[in-house]
């Protein structure tokens, strides 16, 4: 979580590297992480860019936890042209067809086998369930096409939502946490673990308290600070959040200004204890997962 250098969403991937680094990485058997986010409104304090951003610095911190656990990871860099129902209505979140997206990413997939890579986590910046399932179905093709071991990096209550069975090898699967990010995918109690703090008195799903505190810590320089401190919290429970989720007008009747939950109530040290806590738990789920396939292999 260093600050010294300016953080974009091309820090620390495979844009900063020389191929022959990238070959080299290949041929050592490293991993890939991929993430993929969504350009989308998130209110009148976080950019447009807020699902690619978060993300990347989960996926930063997740390549430093597994360095040290010696498992060598490469971040491919993010994709963020995807799926929009929720914000649908709202200018500058943009969309494309779900097979468009499965497309290409099966054509990434493939280019990443020909470079001699053999495995791919793939993670969510984005709660939106067609924009999840459609990365599960872009898996589900690369896997068909490649034979490589490709899954989804996700917590169960996100499976649960989408249905995906949780025994699927096509998904690692990572203990809930930190409440707020997936709280903020599901919305579901069950999502909050003993260790976590109590969930939030009402929802707090898009642009809110966890959001803006990711924001904090991971791209300071791009929260409009002076406005999110002045922004009343949303009130919303469960049924608010189903006439929400129907999308496009009914999400931005709902939530006129574009965010829903408490972006007021962010800080830094939330930011900070939430993206460790995320980045830990992704790290754990896939250092079994390469232990396990290794073992099996043997
Ligand atoms: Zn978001």
């Amino acid at each position: 979580m260093s600050q010294e250098r300016v953080v974009n969403v091309f820090s620390d991937t495979i844009a900063e590297m020389t191929w022959f680094e990238v070959d080299q990485a290949a041929k050592d058997g490293a991993i890939l992480l991929w993430s993929f986010g969504v350009i989308e409104q998130h209110g009148p304090h976080l950019p447009c860019g807020t699902d690619v951003y978060i993300p990347q610095a989960r996926l930063r911190e997740t390549k430093k936890i597994l360095a040290e656990r010696g498992i060598q990871a490469l971040i491919v860099p993010p994709y963020y042209w995807g799926i929009n129902v929720v914000s649908g209505a709202f200018p500058a979140s943009y969309k494309v067809r779900p097979e468009i997206m499965v497309e290409l990413m099966s054509d990434l997939f493939d280019s990443f086998k020909g470079d001699g890579f053999g495995r791919v986590f793939c993670f969510s910046g984005h709660g939106d369930r067609l924009h999840n399932l459609t990365i599960f179905e872009g898996i589900k093709k690369g896997v068909e096409r490649t034979g490589m071991d490709i899954s989804f990096v996700s917590d169960t209550a996100l499976l649960l939502r989408l249905g995906i069975p949780l025994n699927d090898p096509k998904v690692t699967v990572h203990k809930a946490g930190s409440g707020k990010l997936f709280g903020a995918l599901t919305s579901s109690p069950s999502a909050f673990d003993e260790d976590d703090d109590a969930p939030p008195k009402f929802i707090d799903v898009h642009a809110g308290q966890w959001e803006t505190s990711m924001m904090l810590c991971s791209c300071p320089d791009l929260v409009h600070d002076e406005v999110r401190r002045g922004l009343l919290s949303t009130d919303f429970g469960p049924e608010d959040l189903d006439e929400w989720r129907k999308g496009f007008e009914h999400a931005r009747a709902k939530t006129p200004q574009g965010y829903l939950g408490d972006p007021a109530a962010a800080s830094l040290e939330e930011g900070r204890r939430s993206l460790r806590l995320s980045a830990e738990r992704a790290a754990d789920a896939i250092e079994e997962r390469v232990k396990q396939r290794a073992q099996s292999v043997r």
